[in-house]
C-alpha cells in the first residue's frame, strides 16, 4: 500500500498554526500526514505579548504549547537549516553535526519575520527588541529593576538615565509595548517613596510623521494625543543616531542618557528565505500567487510575514502588509489548497478585506477602527481584549487569560523584577567559589 503523503509545516506560530489546525478539519482519516517543525516548542501570541510584559498576563498563558494544540500532528522541535524544494528536503540542525534531512510531499513554508534593524551604532549592543515572550519578560525585569536602581542611587545623573526608557518606531509593537509598560512603571512608582513619578521618562521615537499607520489619521492623532498627556515625550519625524554605552542621540539634535532602548521599527522577512531554492521578491518575501502557491513552483505554499502575497481586495500590484490577521486568513485558504492539491480540486484565491484594528494603550485605554467605526478609551480597551481572547487558538489558553484578567480587576499588579532567572547560575557559582578550598 502507497504511503501517505506527507505535508510538513515550517514556522508554527500564526500562519503555520492555523494551517495545521484547518488541515486537520479537512484531512480525510489516513490522506496525509501532518509534521510541523519550529525552532520553538510553543506558538507565540504576538498581539498580547505587550500585556505579558505589563503583569497584566502570566507570559505562558501567551503561549501555546505545540504538542497541546496538534497532538494528532507529528512536532519536530528542531531548527530549519535550508530547504531545498527541488529536491522536496527541509534540512534541520542536529546534535550530530551535519544537517538531518526531513523529505515532504507538500510544503507549507511559514518561517515568519526578524526585527528590522538598521545600522545604527550601538544598537546591536544595547537595543531590545519586542517580538518574543522572551524579550517581553526580559523588558518588564528590565523597566521594573531600573526603578530599584534609580531608587538605590545617590547619583542625580544615574537616576535620570535608568528612569528614561526609549522606544524605536510607533507601530502597534512600539506603542503598545510602551503604553502597557508605561502604565506598569506608574502603578509601580507608586511603591518607591523615594522615587518621583514626575522623573520618570519616557520616550517614543518616530521617523514617519505620524503613529499606527495602520489606524486612519484622526485616530492616530488621538493616540499621540492621549500619550502626550500621560506625560510621553513622542517625538515623530525623528530618527535615533546612535546609541553607544547608555547614550542616546537623536536626529533633532537632543542627546541624553537612557539605561532602556526598545527597537520596534519594523520587521524583516526570515532570513531563512535566502537558504532556499524558492523565488524572492527585492524584499526577499517568498513571492506567491493570489492562490498563495509559490510563483512557479508545484506543491509549495507560503503564508504570513515570511511572504510576499498578493492583496486582491486592496487592488492590483498591492501586497498583503505584514499581520497576524492576514497570516491567520492565509493559512486557513492555504489549508484549503493543499487539500485540493491532494484530490486534483480547484484552489481558491486569497481575498481579505481588512476588518479593522485594535490596540491597548494600558488599563482600560485604547484605540481601535472596526469596520469603519473609531473606537476610543475604554470600548477600544473591550475590544481589543474581546478580539484576542477569540483569536487565541487554545480553549485552554482563552480560560486561563480570562482567569488573569479577572484576578486583575481585584488584585494590584505584581511589580516583582525576577531578573536573577537570567542569571540562574550565579548564585550556585559563587557559592561554589567560597566552598573552594583556600590555596596552600
Ligand atoms: C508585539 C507584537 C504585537 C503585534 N500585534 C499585532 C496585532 O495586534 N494584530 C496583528 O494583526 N498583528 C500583530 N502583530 C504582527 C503579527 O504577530 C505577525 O504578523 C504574525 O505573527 C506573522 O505570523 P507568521 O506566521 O508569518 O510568523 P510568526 O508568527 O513570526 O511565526 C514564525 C515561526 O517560524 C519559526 N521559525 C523561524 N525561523 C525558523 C527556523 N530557522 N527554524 C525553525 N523555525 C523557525 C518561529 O519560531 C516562529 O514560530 C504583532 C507583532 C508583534 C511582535
Amino acid at each position: 500500500m502507497a504511503c501517505a503523503p506527507r505535508i510538513v509545516i515550517v514556522g508554527v506560530w500564526h500562519g503555520g498554526m492555523h494551517v495545521a489546525l484547518r488541515l486537520k478539519r479537512l484531512l480525510r482519516p489516513g490522506e496525509a500526514t501532518v509534521t510541523v517543525v519550529d525552532a520553538h516548542a510553543y506558538m507565540t501570541y504576538q498581539p498580547l505579548l505587550a500585556e505579558a510584559a505589563a503583569g497584566s498576563l502570566e507570559p505562558r498563558h501567551v503561549v501555546v504549547p505545540l504538542r497541546q494544540a496538534l497532538p494528532w500532528a507529528q512536532i519536530i522541535t528542531r531548527q530549519v537549516l535550508s530547504l531545498d524544494h527541488a529536491q522536496r528536503t527541509v534540512y534541520l540542525r542536529s546534535t550530530e553535526g551535519s544537517p538531518s534531512p526531513l523529505r515532504y510531499d507538500r510544503l507549507v513554508w511559514a518561517p515568519g519575520s526578524v526585527s528590522r534593524l538598521l545600522p545604527v551604532p550601538g544598537l546591536a549592543e544595547h537595543g531590545n527588541g519586542f517580538k518574543t515572550v522572551a524579550e517581553a519578560i526580559h523588558l518588564r525585569n528590565q523597566v521594573l529593576g531600573r526603578l530599584d536602581a534609580a531608587a538605590a542611587t545617590s547619583s542625580a545623573e544615574r537616576r535620570a538615565a535608568a528612569l528614561t526608557f526609549v522606544f524605536v518606531g510607533g507601530g502597534f509593537a512600539g506603542v503598545e509595548a510602551l503604553a502597557e509598560l508605561q502604565d506598569m512603571a506608574h502603578d509601580a512608582c507608586a511603591r518607591y517613596p523615594e522615587l518621583d513619578p514626575r522623573a520618570q521618562r519616557w520616550i517614543l521615537v518616530e521617523a514617519a510623521d505620524r503613529i499606527l499607520p495602520e489606524v486612519g489619521q484622526q485616530l492616530s492623532r488621538y493616540t499621540a494625543d492621549l500619550l502626550r498627556r500621560r506625560g510621553i515625550d513622542v517625538r515623530l519625524g525623528t530618527r535615533l543616531l546612535s546609541a553607544e554605552g547608555v547614550r542616546i542621540r537623536l536626529d533633532d539634535g537632543t542627546e541624553f542618557d537612557a539605561d532602556t532602548l526598545v527597537w520596534t521599527a519594523g520587521v524583516a522577512p526570515s532570513p531563512l528565505n535566502r537558504r532556499t531554492d524558492l523565488p524572492l521578491d527585492e524584499r526577499g518575501r517568498v513571492r506567491t500567487t493570489a492562490f498563495l502557491s509559490v510563483v512557479d513552483t508545484e506543491d509549495a505554499w507560503a503564508v504570513g510575514d515570511c511572504a510576499a502575497v498578493p492583496d486582491l481586495a486592496a487592488g492590483q500590484g498591492e501586497l498583503c502588509p505584514p499581520s497576524a490577521q492576514h497570516a491567520v486568513r492565509q493559512a486557513r485558504v492555504t489549508a484549503r489548497n493543499v487539500v485540493a492539491s491532494l484530490r486534483s480540486g480547484e484552489p481558491v484565491a486569497y481575498r481579505h478585506a481588512s476588518v479593522g484594528t485594535v490596540a491597548s494603550l494600558g488599563l482600560y485605554q485604547g484605540a481601535a477602527e472596526i469596520r469603519g467605526v473609531r473606537l476610543r478609551g475604554f470600548p477600544a480597551w473591550f475590544a481589543h481584549r474581546s478580539y484576542h481572547l477569540s483569536q487565541l487558538p487554545s480553549a485552554n489558553r482563552r480560560l486561563r487569560v480570562v482567569a488573569d484578567w479577572t484576578l486583575a480587576l481585584f488584585f494590584p499588579r505584581e511589580i516583582v523584577s525576577l531578573a536573577s532567572l537570567e542569571h540562574t547560575h550565579d548564585d550556585f557559582a559563587s557559592a561554589a567559589d567560597q566552598a573552594r578550598p583556600p590555596e596552600p
